[in-house]
């Protein structure tokens, strides 16, 4: 499972949109689902050559406090529906053929490394609304533990009281965006270096 985060300004259906218009069309279909928050879209590839397996690209982008989360994972093509209780958004072609050969699906995704090409669309709709994997100015604060004051990011004791900041300080993973403080050595969600 890879989860990457994107600070900035830009919502879970902003990207979703951009996904479903760049790959709900032809080798692949594309389809959306709404979910709370949350919005899940499910990639697979067409023509389906005879291989097996069941498996689409599903990416879940949650909205967080000052951005999105995008988490992109393998899940059967009808379990999100199912785990839903919804019918897809999105319009899928054809599905009756599409039913029928499920089992061609997995290794098409494998062999085109889908994933890569899909997080290319991500991180370009991302750049177009100014989201990085950079702290945003809204997280760029850090809140005094003693006196609850907002410090710039970097102050290395509080303006107001005066307390020690330096491993409070958030910053961000450079490899996926993830929020880790100065005391950390090492990414929890990615396991990079910091
Ligand atoms: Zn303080
Ligand atoms: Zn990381």
């Amino acid at each position: 499972m890879d989860i990457r985060i994107f600070h900035g300004n830009l919502s879970p259906d902003d990207v979703a949109q951009d996904l479903i218009n760049n790959f709900n069309r032809k080798p692949y279909i594309a389809r959306k689902f709404i979910s709370g928050e949350k919005s899940i879209v499910q990639i697979v590839t067409e023509p389906f050559p005879s291989s097996g397996g069941q498996t689409a690209l599903t990416a879940t982008i949650s909205p967080v406090e000052d951005g999105i989360s995008v988490q992109i994972g393998k899940q059967e093509w009808l379990g999100v529906a199912a785990s839903l209780g919804k019918t897809a958004i999105s319009a899928i072609r054809n599905p009756l053929s599409l039913l029928g050969r499920l089992d061609d699906l997995a290794q098409d995704i494998e062999n085109l490394q889908l994933s890569e090409k899909v997080w290319g669309v991500i991180e370009a709709s991302a750049k177009m609304a100014g989201a990085t994997f950079e702290l945003s100015e809204k997280l760029k604060r850090t809140i005094c533990n003693y006196c609850n004051t907002p410090n710039p990011l970097g102050e290395s004791n509080c303006i107001a009281c005066g307390a020690p900041l330096g491993s409070v300080q958030p910053i961000t993973c450079k490899n996926c965006g993830f929020v880790v403080t100065t005391a950390e050595n090492k990414c929890p969600n990615c396991g990079s270096a910091i």
